[in-house]
């Protein structure tokens, strides 16, 4: 925990809530709250635990081993006494998703049919129905997961009638080069499908927007910007 600052954090944080509502201020008509998420991926939880004081309540994961390993050592209750929400947002193996089923509150990482297929399928098994959010390839990039926008209606629509499953909204990475262009065009793609009104799909979760363009993000629309970096400090991969 060396490398980590309990007043670098704190400042952190609040400055990237400055410039939220900054932006908020200067580009939104709506009065949709933006959500800060922190994605906790290779910080001890003991740090994560850290921003429940400074006022977040929302952690991102990555990684199931990692998270495994951590989630016993976050704290239960955040500063309004209710327990943290913890996304996932990594990619996620079919074979994996047994194993953070009954710890997570949404998987915003839902990338093709058979994923969403299980996790429905465990969903129903454990009596639970699981927020979800599609994720799209925006940029078309091959290094990226993610369902392409040709094709993400159809998915959307086969996830639709899932009891176990409820699709809340999309989430994206979009290509670092010309990342406002891609946020653009992710906006559209959204304001789109939300027009369309398909029936069991609910589009008010738009999550986008990471440590180096999340001010763009908000000015497209993001819901819910993910970072890491710009709250805990660079990560340094062991
Ligand atoms: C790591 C990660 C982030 C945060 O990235 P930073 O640049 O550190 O803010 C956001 N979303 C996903 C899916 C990630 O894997």
């Amino acid at each position: 925990m060396d490398n980590y600052s309990f007043d670098r954090i704190r400042d952190n944080i609040r400055v990237i809530c400055g410039n939220i509502s900054e932006a908020c201020d200067k580009y939104r008509r709506d009065s949709v709250k933006v959500d800060i998420m922190a994605v906790t991926k290779t910080v001890p939880p003991e740090v994560v635990n850290w921003v429940f004081e400074f006022g977040l309540d929302l952690l991102g994961e990555n990684r199931v081993q990692e998270f495994l390993s951590k989630k016993d050592s976050y704290n239960k209750s955040t500063a309004d006494g209710k327990p943290p929400r913890i996304h996932f947002i990594g990619h996620l193996q079919t074979n994996k998703v047994k194993y953070i089923i009954d710890d997570v509150d949404m998987i915003q990482s839902v990338d093709s049919l058979r994923l969403a297929q299980e996790i429905n399928r465990l969903a129903i098994a454990h009596n639970k129905v699981m927020d979800v959010l599609c994720e799209v390839n925006i940029g078309g990039e091959d290094s990226k997961s993610g369902v392409s926008p040709d094709e993400i209606i159809s998915l959307l629509e086969q996830l639709a009638p899932m009891e176990g499953i409820r699709v809340k909204g999309l989430m994206t990475i979009p290509p670092p080069d010309n990342s406002d262009i891609f946020l653009g065009k992710m906006e559209e793609l959204f304001n789109n499908i939300k027009d369309k009104q398909i029936t069991g799909i609910s589009m008010e979760t738009l999550s986008m927007g990471m440590t180096h363009d999340y001010v763009n993000a908000v000015k497209h629309g993001s819901t819910v910007v993910r970072i890491g970096t710009g709250i805990f400090g660079s990560r340094n991969y062991v």
